[in-house]
């Protein structure tokens, strides 16, 4: 038997015996694409090959990619555990003609492939292409279906429709007919009562596709037109789990010695045996499947957080921990404790798994221990929201109630219901399902970008000439309208650019594109699909004239000192704490610059001081940049280059150095450290379990903040009379000051002595009640006291009224001793009705009432009125 490791290398041989070059997959984490968070399929890192947006540099190629479908427009999560063979993450094998071979070979090869060199059984094989679609005058794929009748019998090719087997990259661009391969696994007996070909793209666990031929060869157009496309491309995935499913002899991915060691290991950590009891096999599998994800993503720099892509991560995270607490019993943090299996499975194909683990086990154990918590208050709430339903006599709970479970605590609906039901309730699904779409409608409206076709004036794609030219003489290629949010803006291609497009963390340049006619803005530089694009306000008018391409050279140069910074605290914080330090993450602007990197507890006042020293002091020594362009990977290694896990570079490499520090890097630099001026850093923070951020300016900035700084002191220095010794100075006065409060509050205490006595000696009774009356400035909480004290020591018919006024505002205050409240008096009333005349309000309890106010002429009057109420 194959194990999946052979399986792997299998595939890659066969097609590197066809002429393909093998390529690494890319990072499954997507992070200079605004419209895709994960790579979903081995196409991905083709996108701009495919668009025509740059040359191939092989035009056949094949690989083995990560993918991770979990979000977006394929999103397999909630099928994930509850079938057999959806994965979040998966490995998509692939093989990719661009303008070279098509449908033939496509198709013989993976018919060679399958049954020739893996041996599959052709008679449980069966194709599909696809059908056509009149509206669109698109007919029925007759070149596929003549290939597939070389090696199958017409029972075992099926006309599948438009939603099937039409494939589109997205509302516009390459599209075309698709071909599915699909595998029939059940045993003798079953395919003898029933025929396979009933079964195919019926969601039966055992047979299912295997593989999808696309065969691009249309352009869709924003018209919704289709269009030859001029350089066709074959482009395949087949699903390496399900394959090993079927070559194993399994009829479960889960079976595979892909996941079996993780399913052992779940097992023996929940002392429950896997294929004993439905629920907590699924859990089972919901774990051993959202392991990898989390780990990969982790590896691949995307740690769980509270929005986009991090968020995704977070909610796969608390869906495992929620299916192991309600299913296996699980409830403290145990997810990570499979990442050593995971290690002996993965680790030898994916060696960053190896090296991260420290970081990996900790992400997961912080956000499982803090998710638990959150599930056992979401717990709580739902059990209240069950009484309350119980008290009110109810069947059902609130739609509004479900979606809060949901959205805040990570309860899915199927949780909910099932511990309603237990209590012979149920949910509002109409109300919960209409709370999730508009939740949907709001994400989908957020993100909403309209784009018009490209208009194209010449062919061709762009130079990048900005490493070496900040102005250049440029003519425009193609623009076309975007909307997004109400405002319309332009993208222009141009032939080259000196602008620097928003990647690798350093935002896009900004400046202005200039002819003889007109001088348009340039308020950003963005990559799409590795094209770089100008985004403009307006539309030049004079589309086809030379132009000046003219970069922002003050902000070019700040972000070029934050990013070559950038790299000196990186390889400083290396040697301050050590060589776990692993980048993940990072922004530079003109402004300033942020660094997210590995280390396990805070960067002491002391060790980040270490590090401004260190890079300040290479500043200083001037070293020169030295960049090496288009250099093989191999070869940057070989120069020390920091590699980053889950960055994708191109098969050529740049790399940037100052000195020791040797980094890859596309992005743009100083001539020399100098140039930096000097480096600050402004904040340290802690981003997520094992990850802490820097910020840190440089140059004009570190200067700005000195000269505040400056400021401030000399400020202070004038408040005290210039004294030289500023800090003996204000310690001084700190030393006063607490020294005269202390005396402020004994004088205060003997003041309230005296004038209790003397308020006491004042009482006058009135209808046969104790009245004392109070009206003079006075601070509140002295007034406070001693109303308490006289009402410690007159406990039978006290009424005191005080209307006394501090920093201007008038203060009523009234207290009743117990008889008089009991009698039926309200000091709250009271004072709310006296407040009137000092325009203000208050209240308090029937014994003790405050009201302030604004008028404090009225206050004479307000005591009279107090008195008056509680005496009549
Ligand atoms: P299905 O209908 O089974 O969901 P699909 O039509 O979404 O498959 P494609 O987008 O054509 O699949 O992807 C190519 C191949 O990748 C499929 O033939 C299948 O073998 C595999 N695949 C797709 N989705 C998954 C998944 N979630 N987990 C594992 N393998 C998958
Ligand atoms: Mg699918």
């Amino acid at each position: 038997m194959l194990t999946a490791k052979e399986i792997r290398e299998s595939f890659k041989n066969f097609f590197a015996s066809k002429g393909h070059q093998i390529v690494p997959s890319a990072p499954m984490v997507i992070k200079d694409d605004p419209t895709l968070m994960f790579t979903n399929a081995g196409m991905n890192q083709f996108k701009d090959i495919i668009l025509g947006n740059v040359d191939p540099r092989y035009k056949r190629v094949a690989d083995s990619q990560k993918c991770l479908r979990v979000s977006g427009k394929h999103n397999d999560l909630e099928e994930v555990g509850l079938d057999t063979y959806h994965h979040t993450m998966f490995e998509m094998l692939g093989n990719w003609s661009f303008g070279d071979y098509f449908k033939k070979e496509a198709i013989d090869w993976a018919w060679e492939y399958l049954v020739d060199v893996l041996k599959l059984d052709p008679e449980r094989l069966y194709a599909t292409v696809f059908e056509g679609y009149e509206p669109e005058g698109l007919e029925r794929d007759n070149e596929a279906a003549i290939y597939w009748e070389k090696h199958l019998p017409a029972s075992h090719i099926i006309n599948g429709n438009r939603h099937d087997n039409f494939w589109e990259m997205g509302d516009t661009g390459p599209c075309g007919p698709c071909s599915e391969i699909h595998i029939d696994l059940r045993s003798e007996k079953e395919r003898a009562e029933v025929d396979g070909l009933t079964l195919v793209n019926a969601s039966h666990p055992q047979v299912i596709e295997i593989w999808n031929l696309v065969f691009m060869q249309y352009n869709r157009k924003a018209d919704a037109t289709l269009e030859p496309l001029p350089a066709r491309v074959i482009d395949t995935g087949m699903g390496f789990e399900r394959l090993c499913m079927a070559l194993q002899g399994k009829t479960s991915n889960y079976d595979t010695d892909v996941f079996q060691p993780l399913i052992g290991a779940i097992a023996n950590l929940s002392n429950k045996k896997y294929g004993d009891d439905n629920s907590s096999d699924i859990a089972m599998r919901v774990i051993a499947d959202h392991v990898r994800t989390i780990a990969f993503s982790i590896t691949d720099g995307q740690l769980p957080s509270n929005a986009k892509a991090g968020y995704v991560i977070r909610r796969i995270l608390r869906r495992a921990v929620r299916y192991g607490y309600t299913f296996l019993g699980q409830h403290s943090a145990f997810i990570y404790k499979l990442i050593p299996t995971l290690i002996d499975t993965m680790g030898d194909a994916y060696p960053e798994l190896v090296s991260q683990k420290e970081l990996i086990e900790k992400v997961i154990k912080e956000e499982e221990e803090s998710f638990l918590r959150t599930l056992e208050t979401g717990m709580k709430l739902l059990d209240k929201v069950i009484e309350d339903a119980r008290t009110g006599g109810k069947k059902k709970i609130s739609g509004k109630d479900a979606f809060t479970l949901y959205d805040t605590y990570g309860f899915p609906l199927d949780l909910t219901e099932l511990i309603l039901k237990e209590n012979d309730l149920s949910a509002d699904l109409d109300e919960f399902d209409s709370l999730m779409r508009q939740q949907k409608e709001r994400a989908r409206n957020a993100a909403a970008v309209e784009t018009g076709d490209w208009v194209t004036l010449k062919e061709g794609t762009t130079e990048f000439v900005g490493y070496d030219y900040t102005e250049y003489e440029v003519s425009l290629l193609r623009y076309r309208q975007i909307k997004q949010k109400n405002q319309t803006l332009y993208q222009l291609v141009l032939d080259k650019t000196p602008f620097y497009a928003e990647s690798g963390g350093q935002v896009g340049d900004t400046g202005v594109i200039v002819s003889e006619f007109e001088t348009i803005d340039v308020i950003d530089t963005r990559k799409e699909n590795n094209l770089p694009v100008h985004i403009v306000k307006q539309l030049p008018k004079h589309l086809e004239v030379p132009m000046m391409a003219c970069v922002d050279t003050d902000k070019r140069a700040a972000c070029a000192a934050n990013h070559s910074a950038t790299h000196l605290i990186d390889e400083a914080l290396r040697e301050v704490l050590g060589e776990h330090v692993e980048q993940k993450g990072s922004l530079v602007t003109p402004d300033s610059l942020r660094f997210d990197f590995s280390h396990f507890q805070k960067v002491t006042p002391e060790e980040i001081r270490k590090v401004e020293h260190l890079v300040n002091a290479r500043i200083r020594e001037n070293i020169p940049l030295t960049e090496y362009r288009n250099i093989p990977i191999a070869e940057a290694r070989e120069l020390g280059a920091i590699a980053l896990f889950g960055e994708k570079y191109g098969e050529e490499v740049r790399v940037i150095r100052f000195g020791s520090s040797v980094e890859f890097c596309g992005g743009t630099h100083v001539k020399a450290t100098g140039n930096i001026g000097m480096m600050k850093i402004v904040s340290e923070s802690s981003v997520a379990a094992g990850v802490r951020r820097i910020e840190a300016i440089t140059g004009a900035k570190v200067e700005e903040l000195l000269d505040s700084a400056q400021d401030t002191m000399n400020e202070l220095r004038g408040l005290f009379n210039n004294a030289p010794d500023l800090n003996s100075v204000i310690r001084k006065h700190i030393e006063e000051n607490a020294g005269l409060k202390k005396q402020i509050e004994e004088f205060l205490k003997e003041k309230e002595a005296v004038l209790k006595e003397r308020l006491l000696k004042n009482m006058q009774e009135i209808n046969g009640i104790n009245v004392i009356k109070l009206n003079c400035p006075m601070p509140s909480d002295l007034v406070k006291n001693i109303a308490f004290q006289l009402r410690g020591e007159i406990t039978e018919n006290l009424a005191f009224v005080a209307g006394t006024y501090d920093a201007g505002k008038p203060l009523l205050t009234v207290m009743l001793s117990d008889n008089l409240v009991a009698s039926g008096l309200n000091a709250s009333a009271i004072v709310r009705e006296a407040a009137k005349l000092i325009q203000g309000g208050g209240g308090g309890q029937p014994h003790f009432a405050q009201a302030g106010g604004k008028n404090v002429e009225g206050v004479i009057a307000a005591v009279g009125k107090m008195i008056e109420l509680v005496t009549k």
